[in-house]
């Protein structure tokens, strides 16, 4: 008789949703017999809610990443690009990482877990931001932001023209939600901290300007914390430029939508994500409005008995029928019900359908200040900053990455934050060029 071969769950994207897939699959209560194969272009993912901290220079970039394959170190991990999918035959097409070959494996369950990247708008209605803006979505991203800031201090240092020293130390943000917030909020502390070092540069001659297309800041908190917020970045000089949105990006200006000129040297685009396009390549997934897999309320993509979906590539309708929003504390949730999920369709059980909701909202802004809204208890300041740091560092999977968290934010407490430029990323040290995007 022949011997049964384990169940084989294929993992695109070792992420929040990938990574917590593939280490549920093993839990005990599914007693599932399971070979998990995660596919990762990295073998790593970021832990975004500290990627801002490591590109000003509170965290060291490297410990925001956890590693694949010590976190869920009991699947198979193929560092490589995904780059097809053929679900009439099962099979998923990659490159494996410094190889052009095209190879494929064959999967008996398959989990979509690509995540998602900066939605950048059409030319037409924003040009240059792909030529001159940056993301905040790469762990090069946060090494090109630090690198940026120090080199333009350098360069303001060094003229005696203060228009043009303005120009050289105004950043701008376009997006004025939670990233966006917490990007300035942590810039203005990194940049104005530096000030100190140069003999040539005072805290006020650098600017800070959010531009956002709603009427209000961080339109996904409640308005006693919207206005408490304004308040305080206001108090710190940061300019906050509300119902705008910015039409052109160019290495030395913006033009925002009512044509004023903006000079500038540094654009930080935080202005929405978008699924991750790969999918579009997918011919046989169905895809819903907004570029998302397609699901039902079980995370099953629809038409596909053996494709699950989840995280932010995901349009999964939550438990008010709309799609769950794009986060990591979503995609951790979600992940748990998809391995039970596939556990029951293998057994030919019935499904349950994903019940994940947003449990809270947390917003540092910089110099210990920060939002929360959880469960609807509202708390700003101290406090609330302090929850943020509590929360994200217990979430960080694996001690040895607890700790180095808590010992970089513990030297921060007593000595300046890390002003070295690392140069990892060539286009950040060139002048008036956004990073490359490669
Ligand atoms: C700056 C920032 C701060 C955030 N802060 C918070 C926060 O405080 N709280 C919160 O809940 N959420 C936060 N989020 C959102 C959260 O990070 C995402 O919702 C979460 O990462 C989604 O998980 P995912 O697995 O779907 O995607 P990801 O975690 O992005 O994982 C996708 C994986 O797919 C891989 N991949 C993509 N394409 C390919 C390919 N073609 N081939 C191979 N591999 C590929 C990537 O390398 C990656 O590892 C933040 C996001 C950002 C950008």
């Amino acid at each position: 008789m022949a011997e049964k071969r384990p169940l084989r769950v294929v993992v695109l994207g070792g992420g929040f949703a990938g990574g917590y897939v593939a280490k549920h699959l093993f839990d005990k209560n599914l007693g599932l017999d399971v070979e998990v194969i995660i596919i990762d272009r990295n073998n790593y993912f970021v832990f975004y809610p500290l990627l801002v901290e490591a590109g000003t220079g509170s965290l060291e970039p490297r410990h925001c990443t956890v590693p694949i394959r010590e976190f869920a170190s009991r699947s198979e991990l193929l560092m490589g690009e995904v780059t097809d999918l053929d679900a009439s035959s099962n099979k998923v097409h990659f490159k494996l990482c410094g190889d052009d070959t095209v190879r494929e494996i064959e999967y008996d369950q398959l989990v979509i877990a690509l995540g998602s990247v900066t939605r950048i708008l059409p030319e037409k209605i924003c040009s240059g931001v792909t030529e001159h803006a940056f993301e905040v979505k790469h762990m090069s991203d946060a090494v090109a932001i630090r690198d940026r800031a120090v080199e333009l201090l350098e360069l303001a240092n060094a003229t005696d023209d203060p228009e043009e020293k303005r120009r050289l130390l105004h950043f701008v943000v376009v997006g004025g939600n939670v990233t966006g917030i917490e990007v300035v909020g942590e810039l203005e502390v990194f940049v104005r901290g530096a000030t100190s070092m140069y003999a040539n540069i005072k805290p006020e001659d650098c600017q800070f300007t959010v531009i956002e297309l709603s009427p209000e800041i961080l339109p996904i908190l409640p308005k006693q914390l919207i206005r408490w917020s304004t308040q305080k970045l206001e108090e710190r000089g940061i300019g906050l430029w509300t119902g705008k949105s910015v039409k052109e990006v160019h290495a030395d200006h913006v033009i925002t939508s009512d044509d004023t000129k903006v000079p500038c040297s540094t654009v930080i685009w935080t202005a929405g994500i978008a699924p991750n396009p790969i999918l579009q390549e997918f011919k046989d997934l169905a895809l819903n409005s907004h570029g998302g897999v397609d699901c039902e309320p079980t995370y099953r993509v629809k038409g596909h008995e053996n494709i699950w979906a989840l995280g932010d590539c995901a349009g999964v309708p939550g438990p008010d029928g709309k799609p769950m929003p794009p986060l990591a504390q979503i995609a951790i949730r979600q992940a748990k019900q998809v391995a039970a999920n596939i556990a029951a369709a293998h057994r030919g059980e019935e499904l349950e359908p994903g019940d994940v909701s947003v449990l809270g909202i947390l917003v540092p802004l910089g110099r210990h200040q920060g939002v929360m809204n959880f469960k609807g208890i509202r708390v700003e300041g101290f406090f609330a900053w302090a929850m943020w740091r509590a929360i994200y560092l217990s979430k960080m999977p694996g001690f040895g990455r607890k700790l180095r968290v808590l010992l970089d934010w513990t030297i921060n407490c007593f000595s300046r934050r890390d002003y070295v430029q690392l140069g990892m990323n060539p286009n950040a040290t060139r002048e008036f060029k956004g990073p490359d995007r490669g």
